[in-house]
């Protein structure tokens, strides 16, 4: 932590002051011709970059133990730069199917639109993802958890294979974060972020990062600015100064999750708690062996029901809100939608109620709980 509290700036360059200048601009000027000519400087224009822009990088690249990384405006976009990087028509595509949504309708769509085929494989396939390898699969694309339902997988392993086959291998870090997992030394070349979530931390922004290995990290900054696209400079700022507070932020979301994963696991209302810290998890094993620790955010599945007894679960929630993304300082639950899993499969015991535990005081929330479990009894 000490390290990284002080990535990014130096306050020598900014005349002591502690943190980066927020500094917006879109046109550098140049000495003379001859350094324009040779771009010899370091910042060239705003698209390429600001100090503030680079104070987040550097911080991002510090916790990864990344080459370089590149900023997008939303944990999205920092899915589909990579994927399209390095993907062309003609390319196969290997993607985990308990994958984050909207990755998976990009790949549906937009990629498939410029002839990329995706093949979903099982999170829980291993070895067995070797044949699934083609002479023209260009990229394997993990989550690990899963989104929603938390699936593990064994990283380095899925890595090795794509290396081997000669792909490049992502990872959707979002939920774990560099704190817990560094996905660069399980061999994987491309970490993915939506800083939206814990680095930024106060539901006040979007943002996305993609850290990568000195081998593929020309061709994603040449992407990057192909599509022309980087962050506002207040904004890299907010995650700059989130970042500082992260660690502690993350603890308290852990440890608040954790007493209330225990508590709901021991009521016959629940049918199973998905959470990767709890030893009655399938990928608990898994997990353990690979991460140093677990977030804020989990899943539950209700014994029995289906969409009212959702309803009336989440509708009786005061603390929780319902509302979409997570990582920030406020709980919010909602009713995961897992009709897309193609081979994957699905809690069926009732609905799967996803819980982002935030700041709060936890018998606050657990109460908040308990109000909704009530509302599903008077259902009946
Ligand atoms: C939220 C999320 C994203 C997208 O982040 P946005 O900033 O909301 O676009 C990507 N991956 C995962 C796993 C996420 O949870």
């Amino acid at each position: 932590m000490t390290r990284r509290l002080r990535a990014g700036h130096d306050p020598e360059t900014s005349q002591g002051f502690v943190n980066p200048p927020i500094v917006r601009g879109s046109t550098v000027l140049f000495p003379d011709t001859s350094t324009m000519r040779r771009r010899a400087q370091t910042y060239t224009y705003g698209l390429r970059g600001t100090p503030t822009i680079a104070a987040l990088e550097e911080a991002i690249d510090e916790m990864e133990g990344s080459y370089g990384t590149v900023l997008v405006p939303s944990g999205l976009a920092a899915v589909s730069l990579p994927l399209l990087a390095f993907l062309g028509s003609g390319d196969h595509c290997l993607v985990v199917d308990s994958v984050y949504g909207p990755t998976r309708l990009f790949c549906d769509t937009m990629l498939k639109r410029m002839g990329v085929e995706t093949e979903y494989f099982d999170p829980s396939i291993g070895a067995g993802l070797t044949a699934l390898m083609r002479p023209n699969t260009r990229v394997v694309f993990l989550e690990a958890p899963g989104s929603n339902t938390f699936e593990m997988m064994d990283v380095a392993e899925a890595a090795g294979i794509a290396r081997a086959g000669g792909a490049v291998s992502m990872l959707d870090n979002t939920w774990a974060t560099p704190l817990h997992f560094r996905p660069l030394e399980h061999g994987v070349d491309l970490s993915i972020h939506a800083l939206t979530k814990y680095p930024g931390g106060h539901s006040d922004l979007l943002m996305g990062s993609v850290s990568a290995t000195k081998e593929t990290f020309d061709r994603l900054r040449d992407a990057q600015m192909q599509f022309g696209i980087n962050v506002s400079a207040e904004d890299a700022y907010l995650v700059f100064r989130g970042m500082k507070t992260m660690d502690l932020r993350i603890n308290a979301h852990e440890a608040s999750a954790l007493k209330l994963a225990r508590w709901l696991e021991a009521r016959e209302d629940v049918a199973r708690v998905l959470h990767p810290a709890l030893p009655s998890f399938p990928g608990h094993d898994l997990w353990k062996r690979q991460f140093s620790g677990s977030t804020g955010l989990f899943s539950i599945v209700l014994q029995g029901g289906g969409r009212v007894e959702a309803a009336a679960f989440l509708d009786a929630l005061t603390l929780f809100g319902l509302g979409y993304s997570w990582g920030g300082f406020e709980s919010l639950a909602l009713e995961v939608d897992l009709r897309d899993r193609r081979v994957a499969t699905a809690p069926v015991e009732g609905p799967v109620i996803r819980l982002q535990v935030g700041l709060e005081d936890v018998d606050d929330l657990q109460a908040d709980l308990e109000a909704g479990f009530a509302a599903v009894r008077d259902l009946a």
